[in-house]
């Protein structure tokens, strides 16, 4: 069972709170490199061409495990890494509607993808290419350089803690697709041997928005842990590559930073896809642009799982806000609604009392928006007690 207490961002952040992000990136790639690196890096003949040439100059060159770096600018400089022609052993674990869409690309671009899940895929990876594992022990003994990870977000610590990591490589990358980032950092950094790479990304498409390609579409990366090693920076470029080979917009984010946008965007756009889903909207002769539009988000909504939706609320902490929010703002439609409808029957019983001799157009007018003082809506800095609470009638706050 998944316990959020023992791996919850704010339970763990005790253990990197105390230093800005970047330093203990810093810090932890900084570490003296200890021969971790894997050996079945397959590298095209062309780049190992590049050893001798490496090897006799300056730079740097991991002779234990024979891969190669393209070049280096002057001697003590980061080198610069050819990652793109780097060819990797990937094990998808989750094998669902996200993972299988994921590696219809990988393979495409040449990378050995293989899969393990739950249930039974083994027909549905033979037609991607893929090797199909029904036993996690077989497929970590294969020894590959990427586990990915593309299990539901309510059953990624369940299915992380399972894997037998023993039966890895002791550098093997770790990545994550999920659609929260904080906590798969937290557990990650918590659960795996402080010799794994550690990548958090997620790719802010899926199947549908994705299905006629990947180019200029959003794809969110922290690189968590990499090892100060070029060999692993290598591995973890080309593995960044399959993205940008793609055409993707490649956007580098803390996993906090992502959390707090991706709470005021995606799980806005999901929680108001799925309450218009209870509305059972129709299609009518009149559509208008707008309402297909609306259409077209529920039927969008609908497609991923209600398991996906509730992991995007509980597992970032910022969606309960935003929750609060957009309950906030539609209280204040209502009432902004509710209170011009109070002053036009008022007017409206006034004159049938005084009998007044008013024309039409002035007495029925709503007021114009600009005798209504645009209401902001509760912010983080705004705090539960001091949210606002009041009505608009006619220019006036009454509460
Ligand atoms: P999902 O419902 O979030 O996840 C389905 C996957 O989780 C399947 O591989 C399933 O394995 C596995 N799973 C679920 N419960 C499990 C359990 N108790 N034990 C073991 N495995 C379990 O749907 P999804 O759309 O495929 O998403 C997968 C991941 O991708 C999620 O983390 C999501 O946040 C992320 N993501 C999705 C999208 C998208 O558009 N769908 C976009 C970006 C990121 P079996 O099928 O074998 O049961």
């Amino acid at each position: 069972m998944f316990s959020i207490s023992s791996i919850h961002p704010i339970a763990t952040a005790k253990h990197h709170s105390k230093q800005p992000l970047l330093q203990q990136q810093k810090q932890q790639c900084s570490a003296p490199y200890v021969n971790t690196t894997p050996s079945h890096l397959s590298l095209p003949l062309r780049i190992k061409h590049l050893h001798a040439r490496c090897a006799a100059s300056d730079s740097v060159f991991n002779h234990d495990i024979g891969v190669p770096f393209v070049s280096t600018r002057a001697s003590g400089e980061v080198p610069e890494v050819n990652s793109r022609d780097i060819k990797l052993k990937i094990a998808i674990i989750g094998f669902g509607n996200f993972g299988q869409f994921l590696a219809k690309t990988i393979t495409k671009q040449g990378h050995r993808v293989l899969a393990y899940s739950r249930s039974d895929y083994s027909r549905a990876a033979k037609e991607i290419g893929v090797e199909y594992f029904s036993d996690a022990d077989d497929l970590c003994e294969e020894h590959p350089e990427v586990i990915l990870l593309c299990t539901s977000i309510l059953s990624t610590e369940k299915v992380l803690r399972s894997l037998p990591l023993h039966r890895l490589r002791r550098s093997t990358l770790f990545v994550d697709v999920l659609s929260v980032k904080e906590f798969p950092r937290s557990l990650f950094l918590q659960v795996l041997p402080k010799d794994f790479d550690i990548l958090c990304t997620h790719p802010m498409f899926g199947p549908d928005s994705g299905k006629s390609g990947w180019g200029g579409l959003p794809f969110v990366f922290d690189k968590v842990r990499v090892g100060s090693d070029p060999t692993r920076a290598a591995r973890t470029e080309a593995f960044l590559d399959i993205y940008r080979n793609a055409g993707c917009r490649m956007v580098e984010m803390t996993c906090a930073d992502h959390d707090k946008h991706a709470a005021g965007s995606q799980f806005i756009t999901h929680m108001m896809g799925r309450v218009l889903e209870k509305l059972a909207l129709e299609n009518t002769p009149i559509n208008t642009k707008g309402y297909e539009s609306l259409l077209n988000l529920v039927d969008n909504t609908a497609r991923d799982s209600f398991e996906l939706f509730y992991g995007l609320f509980l597992y970032n902490k910022n969606a309960m806000e935003q929750l609060d929010r957009m309950d906030w703002a539609f209280e204040m439609v209502k009432k902004q609604l509710s209170g011009y409808l109070h002053d036009l029957v008022r007017k409206q019983l006034m004159l049938e009392t005084t009998n007044e001799q008013v024309g039409f157009d002035q007495t029925f007018m709503l007021p114009s928006p600009a005798d209504n003082p645009r209401q902001t809506p509760p912010s983080a800095a705004v705090s539960e007690n001091s949210k606002p609470d009041f009505v608009v009638v006619n220019g006036n706050n009454s509460r």
